[in-house]
C-alpha cells in the first residue's frame, strides 16, 4: 500500500484519478488510506467480550495442555515392555482426569487411563482399550504400537507466553472459550467506535407520521440501524434532515463533534450534491465520486471535522449494498479488526438469464438454493430496481458481476457473495 496522503487534495491529484468513474476497487483502496484505528481501549470481563475486537494479544499464562495428558481411554505403557509380539502388562493403577495416578509403576506394569488423564512421566505410550485384552489385574496389548501414541504433549497446542490470540482479532465463540481455557477473566478491547447517520430528503416522513402527496416514510435509517447493530458500533440515529443548507450545516457539525464516523443517506447524486459540496467543502474535505457500479452509483467519502464521512445514496437497495461494500470494511478498521478478512466468494451456476452492461461492477440481489439433488445454484431475486428493497429482503447473496461482464446466459458461472456472516 501506498503512503497515507496527507489530504484528500493529493488524492484527487492522482494520474488515474476520475470522480465521474471510479471503480469499487480503487473507491475502496482510497478510502483505505485515511483509517487507521480509533484509540482507546476497555478492560471487559470474557462474556461481554464476545464479538468486540483486542486491543491487545492474549498472552498464555500456561502450558496448554497443562500436562502430558492421555486422548483416549486405555491404558499407559512404556514402550519397551511392548516387545514384538502379544505383551501381558500387569495394571497396578487408574488415572482419572482430573485425578493423577501418582503410586509407583514397575517393569511390566501399566495403568489403566482415561481420556484428559494425566500420563505419569514413566510412561510414553497410550494403547487405546479396543487394541486390548483385560483379566483379572493384567491386560494383554497385540502388536503394531507406535511409541508416544495417543498421548498429547504439555505445551504442545500453546506454550507458555506464547500468544493465544492477537490483537486485531474479533472475538468469536471459539475464541471466549480459548480465553477461558487460559483461566483469563478478563481481555482488553478496542472502545466502540461512535457512528452518527441521518437521512436527508423533503420528501422523507418518519414512521408514526401520516405521508402527504409525494412523501415516502425512511426506511434507511432503519436499514442502517440494522447493518450498524450488528457491527456492534454505539450509534446516535440523528433522525431526517431536510435539505436545507443552515439544517444539514447544523446537523453535521452535531454530528462531527459527537462521533468517529458519520453516515447520510440521500443527496449525493447528481443535481443534489452541490449544495452539499459547497457545504462538506467549508466543513471538512469531502470527495464526491460516481463509482461504476450499480446499484450505488453516487458516493461522497472525506472528512467533516475529524470525523469521517460516508455519503450513501439515497435509494435504499444503494445504501445497502454501498454500506457493504465500502463502510462495513472501513468500520471494522476504525475498531481495530486486523486484518479484515476478505469476504468469502463463491464459483456459482446462476439458473436466471442476467441482464448486464459493461463498464460497472453490479451486485445483483441474488438467491442461494440447494436441489433436490444436493445441488446449489443461485438465482436472481427478482426486480432488480435500487429502490426495491423487496430484492434484498428475499435475496441471501450478491451476485456480483465483474465489470467488462456482459449479459449472461442462464447456466453460467457467476461469483457470489454470501450475505450470511456479512454483518
Ligand atoms: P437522492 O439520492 O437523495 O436523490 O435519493 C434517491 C432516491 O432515494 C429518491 O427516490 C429518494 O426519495 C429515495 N430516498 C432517499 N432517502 C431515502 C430514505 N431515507 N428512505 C427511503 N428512500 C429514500
Ligand atoms: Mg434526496
Amino acid at each position: 500500500m501506498s503512503q497515507s496522503p496527507t489530504s484528500l487534495r493529493d488524492v484527487s491529484c492522482a494520474d488515474d484519478y476520475d470522480p465521474n468513474s471510479m471503480p469499487v476497487d480503487q473507491a475502496r483502496r482510497l478510502i483505505a488510506r485515511f483509517l487507521s484505528p480509533v484509540t482507546g481501549s476497555e478492560q471487559l470481563g470474557v462474556r461481554a467480550a464476545l464479538g468486540r475486537i483486542l486491543a491487545r494479544d492474549v498472552v498464555s499464562p500456561v502450558d496448554v495442555p497443562a500436562h502430558d495428558n492421555s486422548a483416549m481411554d486405555g491404558y499407559a505403557v512404556r514402550y519397551a515392555d511392548l516387545g514384538n509380539g502379544e505383551a501381558k502388562l500387569r495394571v497396578v493403577g487408574t488415572a482419572f482426569a482430573g485425578q493423577p495416578y501418582t503410586g509407583p509403576i514397575g517393569a511390566g506394569e501399566c495403568i489403566r487411563i482415561m481420556t484428559g488423564g494425566v500420563v505419569p512421566s514413566a510412561m510414553d505410550t497410550i494403547v487405546m482399550q479396543e487394541h486390548t485384552r483385560a483379566s483379572g489385574d493384567s491386560v494383554t496389548v497385540g502388536t503394531g504400537h507406535r511409541k508416544g501414541q495417543n498421548l498429547r504433549r504439555a505445551g504442545e497446542d500453546l506454550g507458555r507466553g506464547g500468544i493465544a490470540l492477537a490483537r486485531g482479532k474479533l472475538l468469536t465463540p471459539a475464541d471466549i472459550g480459548l480465553i477461558a481455557s487460559l483461566g483469563i477473566a478478563e481481555v482488553s478491547v478496542h472502545r466502540k467506535l461512535r457512528v452518527a447517520f441521518f437521512s436527508t430528503g423533503d420528501e422523507l416522513v418518519s414512521i408514526g407520521a401520516q405521508l402527504a402527496e409525494g412523501q415516502i416514510y425512511d426506511s434507511n435509517r432503519y436499514t442502517l440501524y440494522g447493518m450498524l447493530s450488528r457491527l456492534g458500533v454505539d450509534f446516535i440515529d440523528m433522525g431526517v434532515v431536510r435539505d436545507d443548507p443552515a439544517l444539514l450545516e447544523r446537523a453535521f457539525t452535531e454530528a462531527a463533534a459527537i462521533a468517529d464516523v458519520i453516515i447520510t443517506s440521500g443527496g449525493v447524486s447528481v443535481g443534489e450534491a452541490d449544495f452539499i459540496k459547497d457545504l462538506l467543502n467549508k466543513l471538512g474535505e469531502v470527495l464526491f465520486w460516481k463509482i461504476a457500479m450499480k446499484p450505488g452509483r453516487p458516493l461522497a467519502y472525506g472528512k467533516v471535522g475529524s470525523a469521517h464521512f460516508f455519503g450513501l445514496p439515497g435509494n435504499p437497495v444503494s445504501v445497502m449494498v454501498t454500506f457493504y461494500q465500502f463502510v462495513r470494511d472501513a468500520l471494522y478498521t476504525l475498531m481495530g479488526r486486523d486484518p479484515v478478512p476478505a469476504l468469502p466468494m463463491l464459483d456459482m451456476v446462476c439458473t436466471s438469464a442476467l441482464k448486464k452492461a459493461p463498464g460497472r461492477t453490479e451486485f445483483q440481489r441474488g438467491i442461494l438454493s440447494m436441489d433436490a439433488n444436493g445441488t446449489w445454484s443461485v438465482r436472481v431475486s427478482g426486480e432488480q430496481g435500487s429502490g426495491i428493497l423487496r430484492s434484498m429482503s428475499e435475496a441471501n447473496c450478491f451476485i456480483i458481476l465483474a465489470t467488462e461482464q456482459g449479459n449472461v446466459a442462464a447456466g453460467s458461472r457467476v461469483r457470489v457473495q454470501v450475505m450470511e456472516g456479512m454483518l
